[in-house]
C-alpha cells in the first residue's frame, strides 16, 4: 500500500447534483493527468482520484461523485473545511505531450483533461466531453472559453443549445475523416473507453495511438 500523508481540507463544495470538488493545499508537484490516493483513515487502502486542478494552482482539487453504497465517497462528501484526509503522492502515466491530440471524457473522467487545460496545455487539443445533463458538463465554461470550436460537449439526456444531442460515441460515429495519425486520450468508465476505442479503430486509428485511463 502506498504511504499516505495527512492534509487539511480547505473546501468540499457541491458543484452539480451528486458531484463535489474537494480542495486541499498542494504539497507535491505533479504532472497534469496524474492521480492521487485518498482515504479517511491512515489504515484504509486509498481510492484513486485524478487531480482536476492545474499544476501551478496552490490548491489541489479533486472532482468526485458519491456512490451511495460506496465505502469512501459517502463519508468524503460530508467532510468539511479543517477535516483531515489522507493522500498519497501523485503518480501515474496518463500524460499528454505538447502535440495535436484528441481528448474524450465522460462524467468525472473529465478530471485529468481539466488539469491539463487548467495547466495551459490545451493548445492543439480537441475535447469531446460527454455528460447526461448540462449541469454535469463539469468545467464546460472554461473549456468553451479556451478551446472554442475545438470543444465538443455531448449531452445524452437533454438537448441544449451548443451541445451535440447524444453520447460521445454517437458524436464520433458521425464524424467523417477523423485524423488517424494523432494520439487519442480516453478517460471514464470502462464501457465508454472500450466503445470509443472500437469506434476509433473502425475509423482507421491505430491501436498504438489510443491511450486510456479507466475509472473503476
Ligand atoms: C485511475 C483512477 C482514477 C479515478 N479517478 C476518479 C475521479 O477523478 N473521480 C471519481 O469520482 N472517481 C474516480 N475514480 C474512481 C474512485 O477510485 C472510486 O472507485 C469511486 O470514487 C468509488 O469509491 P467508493 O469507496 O465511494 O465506492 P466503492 O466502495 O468502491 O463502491 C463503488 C460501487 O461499487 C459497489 N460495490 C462495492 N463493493 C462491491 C461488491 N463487493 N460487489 C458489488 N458491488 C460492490 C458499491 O455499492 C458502489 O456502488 C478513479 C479510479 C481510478 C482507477
Amino acid at each position: 500500500m502506498r504511504e499516505t500523508f495527512p492534509i487539511r481540507v480547505t473546501e468540499n463544495r457541491i458543484i452539480a447534483p451528486n458531484a463535489w470538488l474537494l480542495s486541499f493545499p498542494r504539497t507535491f508537484d505533479f504532472v497534469a493527468g496524474q492521480v492521487i490516493g485518498i482515504s479517511l483513515n491512515k489504515s484504509e487502502v486509498p481510492r484513486l482520484y485524478s487531480i482536476a486542478s492545474g499544476i501551478q494552482q496552490n490548491q489541489t482539487e479533486i472532482l468526485y461523485t458519491r456512490k451511495e453504497e460506496g465505502l469512501l465517497t459517502p463519508p468524503l462528501s460530508r467532510c468539511q473545511k479543517g477535516d483531515t484526509v489522507y493522500i498519497t503522492k501523485p503518480f501515474g502515466n496518463f500524460i499528454c505531450k505538447e502535440e495535436e491530440a484528441v481528448w474524450v471524457a465522460t462524467g468525472t473522467g473529465i478530471a485529468p483533461f481539466a488539469s491539463m487545460a487548467f495547466s495551459g496545455q490545451y493548445k492543439g487539443k480537441t475535447l469531446i466531453q460527454g455528460a447526461r445533463t448540462p449541469e454535469t458538463m463539469y468545467f464546460s465554461g472554461f473549456f468553451k472559453e479556451k478551446m472554442g470550436s475545438h470543444y465538443h460537449p455531448c449531452c445524452s439526456r437533454e438537448s441544449t443549445e451548443g451541445c451535440f444531442n447524444g453520447r460521445v460515441t454517437d458524436f464520433l460515429r458521425q464524424q467523417t475523416g477523423i485524423k488517424t495519425d494523432i494520439p487519442y486520450y480516453l478517460c471514464g468508465i470502462a464501457e465508454m473507453v472500450v466503445d470509443v476505442r472500437d469506434i476509433l479503430i473502425s475509423k482507421g486509428v491505430p491501436f498504438s495511438k489510443i491511450n486510456s485511463e479507466i475509472f473503476f
